[in-house]
């Protein structure tokens, strides 16, 4: 007989990879450029009087804060635990198990896929063409797809999707699809925003994330902003209490008038630094950077990726391999960090390359 789990465990996940967090797959290390974290650890104040009481589901005054932020009115906004659980929801809400289907880009984030598979509900692929831009007329062409997932500026590539193409896609699916906008790296690119459109567009999700411009990856709080109508459909489906309170107290301070000129300003240097560490590994023989850099990520590829990422790791400087998506062989992602870290690794490739590589 099996063991009791083997036989017990949904069939949808028997194959199931879970996701390759860095923190799953590394437990040491000193540089941490694999998450696309924010290199600032920013100071909060907590209130303890009132945490005997279970939190609101969607704290009104964190709703207000982010809607005010995105520019948006305040029925747009659901909120969860990162965009992750955003992705979770809409799956859950707009696709049955065993019968609709999402739609993926790749190279592209990996967490549609899973979130989608651990659910039973299946995943189409329409890649990337060879320069990263979306191929619209197949994903226009597909079949029995309920959700539409672009990621824009796009996780690994960096690269923006070009406004007529969503456009195209939004009126194509408009009465058979919705087309979610991955924007967990919009403020580094903040004049492409999606959130302006909401009013034109019933079929336009848009996910948003505290976890990377506004260094808040540690609390776990994310935005989906969608016409009213979406917003009530994930409203049955999300957890009763799914924003802690410290987490909600922390968002609204990081959302707050006082602390949002901080965010432009750190979004600002890592900007910055992400242009000097584009130049410092472009300049490195063998090394050709690939995709843009509208994120606070540098993708590039070199003939010894492989060997240049263990030599990376067992230095403690770790970064992300995406060699194993489509069109990104010897492909690695390598976050911003503080200059300091930005040098180090550009020193250790440079080591790798002179003494390793011989
Ligand atoms: C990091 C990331 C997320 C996850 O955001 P969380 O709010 O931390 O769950 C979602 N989408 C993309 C493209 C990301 O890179």
């Amino acid at each position: 007989m099996k063991p009791l789990v083997e036989q017990l465990i949904n069939d949808n996940l028997i194959d199931l990879k879970p996701y390759e967090s860095a923190r799953r797959l590394f437990a040491g290390g000193q540089d941490w450029l694999n998450a696309n974290e924010s290199p600032y650890n920013n100071i909060y104040q907590l209130d303890d009087s009132a945490l005997n009481r279970y939190p609101a589901c969607q704290p009104e005054e964190l709703l207000e804060s982010y809607a005010d932020y995105a520019n948006v009115e305040r029925d747009n906004v659901l909120v969860s635990r990162g965009a992750d659980e955003g992705i979770e929801l809409l799956i859950r809400t707009f696709c049955t198990p065993g019968e609709d289907n999402i739609l993926i880009c790749p190279p592209t984030y990996g967490m549609y896929a899973i979130s989608a598979q651990t659910n039973n509900v299946g995943v189409q692929s329409v890649p990337l063409k060879p320069d990263f831009s979306l191929d619209v007329d197949a994903i226009c062409q597909t079949k029995n797809v309920n959700l539409v997932f672009v990621c824009a500026p796009n996780n690994p590539t960096g690269t923006q999707v070009a406004r007529k193409d969503l456009e195209t896609i939004l009126n194509a699916m408009a009465d058979r699809a919705l087309v979610v906008v991955d924007e967990a790296y919009i403020e580094f690119d903040a004049q492409s925003t999606w959130a302006q459109e909401l009013s034109n567009y019933p079929n336009l999700v848009i996910l948003r994330t505290l976890s990377k411009a506004f260094a808040l990856a540690g609390i776990r709080c994310g935005f989906t902003l969608a016409q009213p109508a979406i917003v009530q459909a994930l409203l049955k489906v999300i957890a009763p209490y799914p924003i802690p309170e410290p987490v909600a107290q922390i968002a609204e301070q990081a959302l707050s008038q006082k602390a949002l000129p901080r965010l432009y300003e750190q979004v600002g240097i890592i900007n910055s630094e992400k242009q000097s560490l584009t130049e410092s590994l472009s300049a490195i023989d063998g090394v050709e950077i690939i995709g843009g850099q509208f994120a606070n990520f540098v993708l590039f590829r070199h003939a010894r990726a492989n060997q240049l990422m263990q030599f990376l790791v067992a230095s403690g400087m770790l970064i992300r391999d995406q060699s194993k998506q489509p069109q990104l062989q010897n492909c690695l992602r390598v976050s911003v960090g503080t200059p300091e870290q930005n040098y180090r690794l550009i020193t250790l490739i440079k080591e790798f390359l002179n003494e390793v590589a011989q």
